[in-house]
């Protein structure tokens, strides 16, 4: 690739990136300008539905922070498809791995699940979020995860005790049936190597226990509300979880994840007003949630990622209307602002460069 940098650099003022990485993709699918690719270099099992995947990214990638996404772009029957992941290992490691949970009737987990093989290369797209440790660590960590939800909360773990090896910390980890763990065997290695974690399997198999509930976590870790807090799992136990941190008047200790929209209210009545995209010149109705659903549901295909808020793939221009931003409850109602369709709201007819 380095021999073929300086011929690519005078092409680049008249002829288009993507023109070149087509080309280059004749020779090498790593071998792009700009645009970030990974080659799978293996794909385990980690449960029945989880499966790891372990990809060397080119050049071009940038690295991350552990607990971080990772933007995945595939293309399906023609069409491309962006989802995020959690990226699970820690950032020093020179591959890096996500582990993707089959979603019933979900295009993306699935296509990954049962179409990618070792040695195929896909695109990477953005990485992004919040969900990482302070530069100073605190004295005492929880790290609290439910199913698929372990995915950035074990790349936290292997990061804080990289970063100091005897930090206390404790892990649990809410799951149906001791099959359902995954990266079960990598936390246990690290719990061998570390004594200060402590693990917590909670099976929902054994019943009342195995339900997440204040006296619960208190019985396998009495100082929890003492501790820096990390969660990611799915909704009804991250709504458990915040409602005791809040009760308790100590929200401030938790940093959450989520890999989806809180719940619609199926009562919210929802107004079916005028829906317009511009550039593509096709009318619709807001029938749903957010406009990207309207949007899909009149028969639409708009750009989308993440669908929760995160990635930006879906921003565009509003030319006119008045929004709201369904995760702030921010109104909108400016000309020609720019929006992320999957987390808005139409509250009067709305026009998009779209
Ligand atoms: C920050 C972040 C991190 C994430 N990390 C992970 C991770 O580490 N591991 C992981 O497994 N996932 C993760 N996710 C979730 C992931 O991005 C995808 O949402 C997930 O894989 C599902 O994508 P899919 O394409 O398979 O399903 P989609 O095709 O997007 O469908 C999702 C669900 O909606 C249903 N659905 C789809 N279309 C319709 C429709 N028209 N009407 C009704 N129902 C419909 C499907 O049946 C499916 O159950 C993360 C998400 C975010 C935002």
């Amino acid at each position: 690739m380095s021999a073929l940098n300086p011929v690519i650099g005078r092409f680049l003022g008249s002829v288009k990136e993507d023109w070149v990485d087509f080309m280059l993709a004749h020779v090498d699918p790593m071998m792009t300008v700009k645009r970030v690719m990974a080659r799978v270099v293996s794909i385990d099992s980690e449960t029945p539905d989880i499966k790891r995947f372990v990809l060397k990214p080119n050049k071009h990638w940038q690295g991350f922070k552990a607990g971080q996404f990772v933007s995945v772009k595939v293309m399906i029957n023609g069409s491309f498809h962006e989802r995020c992941y959690s990226l699970v290992n820690a950032p020093t490691d020179n591959v890096i791995e996500l582990g993707i949970k089959r979603q019933a009737n979900g295009k993306v987990s699935n296509w990954m699940h049962d179409n990618l093989h070792v040695g195929d290369v896909i695109e990477l797209g953005a990485v992004g979020g919040d969900f990482v440790l302070p530069n100073v660590l605190p004295s005492k960590l929880l790290l609290i995860a439910g199913g698929s939800g372990i995915t950035p909360v074990y790349s936290l773990l292997a990061e804080a005790l990289k970063r100091q090896a005897d930090l206390d910390v404790s892990v649990v980890y809410y799951v149906n049936t001791d099959k359902d763990l995954a990266f079960a065997n990598d936390m246990v290695e690290l719990a061998v190597k570390h004594p200060s974690l402590k693990l917590n399997y909670v099976l929902a198999s054994s019943g009342e226990a195995g339900r997440f509930s204040q006296k619960q976590l208190a019985d396998v870790c009495p100082d929890f509300a003492e501790r820096s807090t990390y969660l990611c799992g799915p909704q009804g136990l991250m709504g458990a979880v915040t409602k005791v941190w809040a009760d308790k008047g100590i929200s401030d200790k938790l940093t959450q994840e989520v890999f989806g929209l809180p719940a619609v209210d199926p009562n919210k009545p929802i107004n079916e007003m005028p829906i317009t995209l511009r550039r593509s010149q096709q009318l619709l109705l807001n029938t749903k949630a957010t406009l990207l659903e309207s949007a899909e549901a009149g028969g639409a295909k708009p750009a989308y990622g993440c669908r929760i808020g995160m990635c930006k793939t879906c921003s565009c221009t509003k030319v006119s209307g008045v929004v709201r931003d369904v995760i702030t409850g921010a109104i909108d109602d400016q000309p020609n602002t720019q929006i992320r369709i999957c987390v808005t709201e139409a509250l009067s007819p709305v026009t998009l460069d779209i």
